[in-house]
């Protein structure tokens, strides 16, 4: 019998089994075609273990949606986007924090929570946008254009944030910046993905500028900066074309960090969240997903019921430097604490409660 919908064990059910066996049951349920059982039958017996000593140690875990299927589906408490987890981070009751996504994503858990633990399982897992920006570079575009307000995506370190005067994230970055122009600016630095800032100034009709390039006083302008996302980079034109040729009837959703000429091809734009909202709620014949390649994998077990392309093998590879194993290290010996300089939480703060009170 096919898996529907009502059959399917929820994630809560998994988190909750009360033995290994169970475990590994509920998970070859979940997800059936997605995972083999192979290997569910060893990722079942930490993913027990790490649900058993998350509740030992009052621990929360936070799951980004590109997080692998076999653990996203097996321990976060919650998942979601940056931003989602974000204001997750910023509510929890837990003594603990561990943050199975990257370090600009733990880094900011530490922010909203410096009393707290927080624990990231790979030190490593960084994210190249994130590491396209330096707090100088920053400095140096604030004497560039005084006066222009600092909008910086949260994929960047702390240090950056602290320069900034708004976070954003691609579910609200077009939000923060056309509140900016609602208080009178007309020029906004927005940092550090270009191919976001120019996605956001062709949904606002605003001009875009790289910093060497010249500015139409007339119009308002994002000023933007030259870092992109080594994975949704890769996504080309022809490959929107081809997938609809291969998969008549395909409903193509790409994220903001895709060059601009494929997100004039695609049928929705917008940040993870907005794609789990839209194959949740948008009946269509199947769905393709211009991201990171595990966000397929995490929909295609949520919504059986929908088809989902899973025809890419973009995979971030400091994603994909999370695994069960290392979760389960983080929680047994503590590690990695994230640790940031007082001065750098108290003044990247700020930037990141702006973004959380802007829809
Ligand atoms: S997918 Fe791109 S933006 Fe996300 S962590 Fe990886 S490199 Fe950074």
């Amino acid at each position: 019998m096919a898996v529907t919908k009502n059959t399917l064990p929820d994630r809560a059910a998994i988190l909750n089994a009360r033995s290994v066996e169970e475990t590994v049951r509920l998970m070859k349920a979940r997800l059936a075609g997605i995972v083999p059982e192979i290997e569910i039958a060893a990722k079942g017996e930490l993913a027990f273990e790490i649900n058993q000593l998350k509740r030992q140690r009052n621990a929360v875990i936070l799951g980004h949606n590109y997080m692998e299927p076999a653990l996203y589906h097996s321990v976060p408490d919650y998942v979601g986007d940056s931003l989602e987890l974000s204001r997750i981070s910023a509510k929890t009751e837990a003594d603990l924090i561990v943050f199975c996504g990257v370090q600009f994503m733990a880094e900011t858990a530490k922010i909203l929570n410096p009393q707290k633990m927080i624990l990231i399982p790979a030190q490593k897992a960084g994210c190249s946008l994130a590491e396209g920006i330096k707090a100088e570079d920053v400095r140096r575009l604030k004497s560039a254009y005084p006066g222009a307000p600092v909008v910086s995506y949260v994929n960047t370190y702390a240090d950056v944030k602290a320069e900034s005067d708004y976070c954003c994230t691609s579910g609200n970055a077009a939000a923060v910046v056309r509140y900016l122009l609602g208080k009178g600016h007309n020029r906004v630095i927005f940092l550090p993905d270009e191919y976001l800032a120019r996605n956001t100034a062709h949904d606002l009709g605003l001009q875009f500028v790289l910093p060497d390039e010249p500015i139409d006083p007339a119009k308002p302008a994002i000023i933007g900066w030259r870092a992109r996302c080594e994975v949704h980079e890769l996504y080309k034109t022809e490959d929107v074309i081809n997938a609809r040729k291969q998969f008549p009837g395909v409903v193509i959703l790409a994220h903001p960090e895709c060059h601009p000429d494929v997100i004039a091809l695609a049928d929705m734009a917008g940040s993870t969240k907005q794609m789990v909202e839209y194959v949740k709620n948008v009946d269509a014949p199947r769905y393709l997903l211009l991201t990171e390649c595990s966000m397929g994998d995490n929909l295609a077990a949520e919504f059986p019921h929908r088809e989902m392309v899973r025809a890419c093998s973009l995979r971030c590879k400091h994603m994909n430097l999370i695994t069960l194993q290392d979760t389960l290290a983080s929680l047994q010996n503590l590690q990695y604490q994230v640790e940031l300089p007082p001065d750098i939480i108290q003044r990247a703060r700020l930037p990141i409660d702006r973004m959380l009170e802007i829809k």
